[in-house]
């Protein structure tokens, strides 16, 4: 029996030991893991017919891992699988909680429904972070139906998320100034909803205020398909429920008027370009063969003789077949 087949196997009977090894195997760098992670994918197939990928996003402190935590023990409650992931986790090790640390989400990661996925050690070699696409799949196959995928909103990390999830979740805090921030960063741009977390104690108010306010900016901004702006406390529990019904909700729109399903098939043909790109970078990396060409081409460029653009075509074109040939 492969590794691959008794690994899916497990996986699908819901072992959570599996499915962290076949995390651990699919973001593997290693040359020799490389096949039976391809064959684990492929036996695993088409995944998340049925799933809702979340991503949620907001400065560092904003109280993401909080309210992820509330999210998921309130969808859990409602019948739902949990698992949490993380895009970048070695970006965010700055403020509010890290993501190494043992301790996060510890009512959820405790839960019997729950999959919390542990973050790579850092200084662990390879772009873990670079697989989280397979990883969702992964979490799909193993029976997670509700998958929250965690970014730090600073920098590309969010345009990432939001090309491999359902639904971006926006976290903002009133008072911090940040919503202009926000606004400045293009971050609403990909937001499909909007909540002003911590709204709770002295922050309600404000929260409230600031809240209608951006809702009646962005009716007139976005006419069309403004995002839905609520407010949260994700420490108190003020407003998660309604938060989570309005996930739902936009699920459910989606499903319904067929934007979850042009959303999905976009990602994937973008996702297939970023592999495309990444199979034709290795190829230099896996042919030693060719890295006097490439080193050649490099002089080339360097001396001034090529431009970048020609000198990069002129090598792959080099790979292939000539016509007829
Ligand atoms: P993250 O960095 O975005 O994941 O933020 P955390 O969830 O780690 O929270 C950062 C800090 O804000 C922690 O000290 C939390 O206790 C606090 N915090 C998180 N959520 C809330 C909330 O809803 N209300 C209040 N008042 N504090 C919160």
């Amino acid at each position: 029996m492969s590794l691959a087949g008794d690994l899916a196997r497990a996986l699908r009977s819901g072992d959570r030991r599996a499915l962290s090894k076949a995390i651990t195997l699919v973001e593997s760098t290693r040359e020799d893991d490389r096949s039976a992670a391809l064959e684990l994918l492929s036996t695993l197939g088409v995944t998340g017919e049925h799933s809702f990928r979340i991503g949620v996003t907001g400065v560092p402190g904003a109280g993401k891992s909080t309210l992820i935590e509330a999210l998921g023990l309130h969808a859990i409650a409602a019948g739902k699988r949990v698992a949490v992931l993380a895009v970048d986790p070695s970006s965010q090790r700055t403020g509010g909680s890290v993501l190494g640390d043992k301790t996060r989400m510890t009512r959820l990661s405790g839960h019997a429904s729950a999959y919390v996925r542990p973050s790579p050690t850092l200084g662990v070699l390879g772009g873990t972070a670079g697989r989280t696409r397979e990883v969702i799949g992964l979490c799909e196959a193993a029976g997670y139906d509700s998958i929250l995928v965690e970014t730090v909103g600073v920098g590309q990390s969010e345009e990432r998320v939001a090309s491999m999830v359902d639904c971006v979740l926006l976290l903002v805090l009133a008072g911090a100034g940040d919503e202009l921030q926000t606004l400045k960063r293009g971050l609403l741009e990909s937001a499909d909803l909007i909540a002003f977390n911590k709204a709770d104690g002295d922050r309600a108010r404000l929260a409230e205020n600031e809240s209608a306010a951006l809702r009646a900016s962005l009716s007139i901004s976005r006419p069309h398909g403004s995002p839905a702006v609520l407010t949260v406390s994700g420490q108190e529990g003020n407003g998660v429920v309604a938060l989570w019904s309005a996930l739902v909700q936009y699920q459910e729109a989606g499903v319904q008027n067929g934007s979850l399903a042009a959303r999905r098939s976009a990602q994937l043909k973008a996702w297939f370009g970023a592999a495309l790109d990444e199979a034709l970078l290795e190829v230099f990396v896996r042919r030693p063969d060719l890295l006097p060409a490439r080193v050649a081409a490099e002089q080339s460029v360097e001396s001034g003789a090529t431009s970048p653009l020609e000198a990069a075509q002129r090598l792959v074109a080099g790979l292939l077949p000539t016509r007829g040939g």
